[in-house]
């Protein structure tokens, strides 16, 4: 039981994600406002998703999230030891909404 267990943590198609409301606060850290509610483009599928339904994964080192409709990573969060790195080239825009 143990060992099944261990095997389960460890495969990728049964990691635990999180939705995006999950780091509203990490959000507004690197946006300077909350963003959870403003929707982004997929720049893979083209789907366009609420930031807060987006899937996010938190176990590797720093934070993927990743589109809820082809699984690709759209931002991408990494603390280094010069600050904190955000990329969102996964993503072709943001839409503030009014
Ligand atoms: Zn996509």
């Amino acid at each position: 039981m143990q060992d099944r267990i261990a095997l389960m943590r460890d495969d990728p198609a049964v990691e635990l994600s999180v939705d995006g409301n999950a780091i509203a606060g990490l959000l507004m850290s690197v946006f300077g406002r909350e963003v959870t509610a403003m929707e982004e483009q997929c720049a893979h599928c083209r789907t366009v998703s609420v930031v807060g339904t987006l899937r996010v994964y938190m176990r590797g080192p720093g934070v993927v999230v990743r589109c809820p409709a082809c699984a690709e990573v759209v931002l991408r969060v990494v603390e280094t030891p010069s600050g904190r790195r955000f990329d969102a080239s996964g993503a072709t825009h943001l839409v503030a909404g009014r």
